[in-house]
């Protein structure tokens, strides 16, 4: 395909593909620029944001195929969605699934690997018969940043952290 150049994403997206295929799924324009776009996204993306992608790349495809696709890809196994805070759910590869740290002040989003919820998870498992589910919503807190301004524009903070 001319301008098509083989990077890291483009090898990316074809182990996806084949993954799909393995398992006797169509792969569709649609579908390809769909895992292509959550496999360069640098952040968090809502399913609006996905399609504003694809409508960009390829103006041809109804924004219903989109969506569909997305949910489709989401009962394969391939995309996962997790809840960030308020707002509109967000979507990743499964590949590159992992649980978020958000703060409700700033509304940064961090990423937290598995392990250190490994701890809590065996505690609630042992005590509770109960397997969480650490990557569909967020754990919501409070930043560095917002706690160092908190504690410096709140005098009443200070007095009561000790
Ligand atoms: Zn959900
Ligand atoms: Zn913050
Ligand atoms: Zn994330």
């Amino acid at each position: 395909m001319p301008g098509e150049h083989r990077s890291a994403e483009n090898e990316g997206v074809e182990v996806v593909l084949d993954m799909l295929r393995s398992e006797g799924n169509r792969v569709t324009t649609s579908r390809r620029l769909l895992i292509r776009c959550l496999i360069e996204a640098k952040s968090h993306l809502t399913a609006e944001e996905i399609a504003d992608d694809l409508e960009r790349r390829a103006p041809d495809i109804h924004l219903s195929t989109i969506y569909r696709n997305l949910d489709e890809l989401e009962r394969l196994g391939v995309v996962s969605h997790s809840h960030l805070g308020h707002g509109p759910a967000t979507y990743h590869l499964s590949t590159k699934v992992h649980g978020h740290l958000v703060c409700e002040d700033c509304g940064v989003a961090i990423e937290a690997p598995d392990e250190i919820f490994s701890q809590l998870a065996l505690e609630i498992m042992e005590k509770h018969d109960f397997t969480i589910d650490t990557h569909h919503f967020a754990v919501l807190g409070r930043c560095g940043p917002c706690q160092s301004l908190l504690a410096s524009t709140d005098p009443a903070s200070k007095e009561t952290s000790r």
